[in-house]
């Protein structure tokens, strides 16, 4: 598709820049948009009763949290990495959590764990500053094929609501699954 990488598994479902900006966005948002349908209903925020009917608001907000979907926060200083997947705050506990997804090569999760902290980690300082709470920044990572690391469980956990790990795992190995028969099938 992109005519550079080899044409293997691991570089269709996760490391062809002809398929990054349309294929592995609709299978992110996919994943990302579970997680937002959950917390959402975890704080009584009227949703959609079937997830895949979800399509995340921009901005949710209730008394006790403000909720950003795939928007810049504003900070007074700099910042490069300032568009976390879901930037949840809660004001009644007085935290923000970062929350963002990635679905890399299965090689490459723990990397990627790894990067995800370090992205935001300037954003996590400067929004513990301006809002006075404690923030964190939680990297939801699944491979392309499946593979998750050891504590995938711990950090789903750290997110209000109930995630199921298997249902997530499912729908990015259906969306992977999806990419391989679209490229199978093109030529
Ligand atoms: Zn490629």
């Amino acid at each position: 598709m992109c005519s550079v990488g080899l044409e293997t598994v691991d570089h269709i479902v996760a490391g062809c820049s002809a398929l990054a900006q349309t294929d592995y966005t609709d299978r992110h948002n996919q994943v990302a948009s579970i997680i937002h349908w959950d917390v959402c209903r975890h704080f009584g925020v009227p949703v959609e009763s079937r997830w895949y009917r979800h399509h995340p608001d921009r901005l949710v907000e209730t008394d006790d949290i403000t909720m950003m979907w795939d928007t810049t926060i504003p900070t007074a200083r700099k910042i490069k990495a300032n568009r976390p997947d879901i930037c949840l705050r809660n004001r009644k506990t007085n935290t923000c959590l970062l929350i963002d997804i990635s679905c890399p090569a299965d090689g490459n999760i723990g990397k990627k764990h790894a990067e995800k902290l370090a992205k935001y980690s300037d954003l996590r300082v400067e929004i513990s500053r301006m809002w006075h709470c404690r923030t964190l920044v939680v990297p939801v990572v699944l491979g392309a094929l499946g593979t998750v690391h050891t504590g995938i469980a711990r950090w789903l956990d750290i997110i209000p609501g109930h995630h199921n790990l298997q249902h997530l795992q499912k729908t990015v190995l259906l969306g992977s699954t999806r990419i391989l028969r679209k490229v199978m099938s093109s030529f």
